[in-house]
Order: structure tokens, then sequence, then C-alpha cells
């Protein structure tokens, strides 16, 4: 029997930083609604306005281009939509052009039906085929109107680091509109939407140790908008209406500062036990297929696959050593299905893969019993087959 578990499940949920948790508190307890105009009500809005300039300065947007959601999935369902508005002028958008492995928040399409949306094609590196990506958008019929794309920044099951940069020149030369997924690169690189030179960020809070149920799409300008998906009182200036969730807001502010302090220093830190620990399993497994290795990947992030372990089972055999990890995104069922992402990059989406994605507070003895309870587990597995 374990007693001490090992977390090693951040890009499914990173747990609650402190100061995420302080001001959560706090904020819950105020009593205002944040659009009333006395005291209390004002007091609450201050708390959500310095959210916004953090989450803001995190990614070196303007605090006035930030709207708060309930989620990336949220955000997500926001900014994929056929209507759009260039200030008060309708902007009809054609088509919904999504990589074939974005999260489901973005790859279901949002407010954009099966018939509108297309599926562009990634390397089996994990890498997304640009020339695919312009093939297709040179064929884009403009009739309907715009072409609008949707790229993760990092992935969540890989971790491998798409070419946004180049995919934002290429939308824009096809006058079409780029929406981009920073949720599980947000804290562990940098984040310029200026650099990136995309028209809309996705980020969400409990994936940085905000609390749950926060997120936001943050728009490189105020004149390109989505038409609103959560219509109502015309809260955030009519964007998403409804009263804000003004405690996990200030949660996602704080965690915000952290996530964009010292980005690089603590990538570096988490890249070496996470190296490390491959080195290792290669040792003990040489035949340990680790998904996107040779690809630029988030450094805290090992997708694997060993022969004979399948995910459900894996998944328990390390939920028995004490370790948490998972089989990649997690559904809300949390059953196992195929994974898109392998499917996505050209391989059998039955292959069991087993993702551990760890933090800034992960540490070397954590990373040691995970990498004795995979001696263990596939251990087990050698010798049934030897049997
Ligand atoms: N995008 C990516 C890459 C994710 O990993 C997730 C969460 O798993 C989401 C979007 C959805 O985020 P949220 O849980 O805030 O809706």
């Amino acid at each position: 029997m374990v007693d001490r578990r090992i977390y090693m499940d951040w890009n499914a949920t990173a747990p609650l930083l402190e100061e995420a948790r302080e001001a959560f508190l706090r904020v819950a307890l105020m009593e205002g609604n944040p659009s009333s105009v006395h005291r209390e009500g004002r007091a609450v809005r201050a708390e959500i306005e310095a959210a916004r300039r953090a989450i803001a300065w995190a990614v070196n947007a303007k605090p006035a281009h930030v709207t708060f959601t309930s989620g990336a999935t949220e955000a997500a369902n926001l900014a994929l939509t056929p209507d759009f508005r260039m200030g008060r002028a309708a902007l009809p958008i054609g088509r919904l052009y999504v990589s074939a492995v974005e999260h489901k928040a973005f790859f279901e399409g949002g407010r954009f039906t099966a018939a509108q949306m297309s599926v562009y094609p990634v390397g089996s590196d994990g890498v997304v085929d640009l020339t695919a990506l312009e093939a297709m958008l040179a064929g884009h019929d403009k009739a309907a109107g715009l072409p609008l794309v949707a790229l993760m920044l990092a992935n969540n099951e890989t971790g491998v680091i798409q070419p946004v940069r180049e995919a934002a020149a290429l939308v824009h030369a096809h006058g079409g509109i780029l929406v981009v997924d920073a949720v599980q690169a947000f804290g562990r690189l940098p984040i310029d939407i200026e650099a990136l030179d995309t028209d809309f960020l996705v980020v969400s809070s409990h994936k940085i140790g905000g609390p749950k149920g926060a997120g936001a799409l943050i728009s490189r300008g105020e004149t390109l908008m989505p038409v609103p998906l959560i219509r109502g009182g015309g809260q955030a200036k009519g964007h998403r209406s409804g009263t804000e969730n003004a405690a996990a807001i200030a949660g996602f502010g704080a965690a915000a500062e952290i996530a964009a302090s010292g980005v690089e220093a603590r990538a570096a830190a988490i890249a070496i036990l996470r190296d490390s620990m491959e080195a290792e399993m290669l040792a003990i497994v040489p035949e340990t297929v680790i998904h996107g290795r040779w690809s630029e990947r988030l450094p805290n992030t090992t997708f694997f696959s060993v022969e004979g372990l399948k995910s459900e089972t894996g998944q328990i055999a390390f939920d028995l050593e004490g370790v948490a990890l998972s089989a990649g995104s997690a559904c809300s069922s949390g059953k196992v299905g195929e994974s898109h992402v392998l499917k996505g990059m050209g391989l059998d989406p039955r292959m069991g893969a087993l993702r551990i994605s760890i933090g800034p507070s992960t540490t070397e003895t954590d990373m040691e019993r995970t990498i004795a309870a995979f001696r263990r587990i596939t251990g087990r597995i050698a010798k049934a087959h030897a049997a």
C-alpha cells in the first residue's frame, strides 16, 4: 500500500497555487456584484480588473482585449463561429480549418457545422503540415466568407510545439483569421500575442495553478470580434454576458502573474527532470516509443507507448503504484477513448499510450518513484510475455 501520492498529470490540471487560493477565497467572501455601482460592487470590479491586467501582461496583450469565460472550452466556442464582426459590420466566415491534433474543445468546431469545417493534417512527428494548410487556404472559396484557422501552440498529449508564427503569416496572407489555443503553453513557454502575430489567444486558469472555472479569449485588437456566444445583461462589453466568476478570475490573475514570471528558468529545470526520466525509461525498455520525441516539445510532457501496456490497464497499474498519470486528454466521463492525436499522427489510435506531465513542484523523488513504478509494471509485462 502506497501512502504518498505522486501527481504526474499536470496537463489535465495543475495543483492550485497558494497565491491563487488566497485570491480566490478573498474575492469569494466579498459581497458585491461587479456590475453594481456601490462600493461593494466596485471592490469586486477592482479585483477583476487587476486580474485582467495581470493576464494581459502575461501575454503582452492589452487589458481591454481580455474577455473572461468559464474556461478554454467556452472561449473556443466563443471564437469558433461563422459570425464575426468588424466594428459594427458583419464579417462572415466561410469555413473553419482545424488541425488533426487540436484539443476536442477546438476540434469539435464550436459553432460551425461539420460541413463548414476542414481538418488539416499533421506529420508523424506531431507537427502540423503547413504546406497542406496553405494548399487548403489557396483553394478556400471566399464567396461564403473568410477562412478561420485554429491551431494550438502546444499539444496537450504529446507536448509538441506548433509553428504558430509561420501559420499566422500564411493565414494572414490568405486574408484569414487565426485563433491560437495557448492553454498548455501558458506558463511553460513565453507567450507574446504580438510576436505570435495571432488574432486571438485562448488560455485557461486551471492549467496554470489557478482555480477551475475561468479562462479567457484574448484578442489582438478591439474591432474584430466574434458574435457573442452568451447573451444577456451585456457584461464584458457585450462579448460575454453574465455576472463574472469573480473569485475564480481573481485566482486566475494571481496564477497568471506567477506563470509568466521566470518561465525560461522554470522550463529548463523541469526539462532536466523530464529528460533524465525519459533516458531511464529507455534504459529500462529500449523499445519505449516517446511520441513527438524528435520535435520541439513542452519541457514537462512525456507521451509514451510500451508494447503490451494498454492505456486503461497502464493507468490503473500506475495508480495502484501511487502515481497519477493519464492516457492523454481527460474526457468528462473519465473513460479512455482512442487518441485522435495518435490517429492524426498516422499511428494506430488504439495503441496504448500514457502521458506523464509534471510541473514546478515535481521533485526528483517523484521522478524516481515514477521510474521505479515503470520498471515494476513493464517488468511484469515482460515476465507475462516470456511465460
Ligand atoms: N485546450 C487544450 C490544449 C487543453 O489541454 C484543454 C484542457 O484539457 C482545453 C483546451 C480546455 O480547457 P478547459 O478545461 O479550460 O475548458
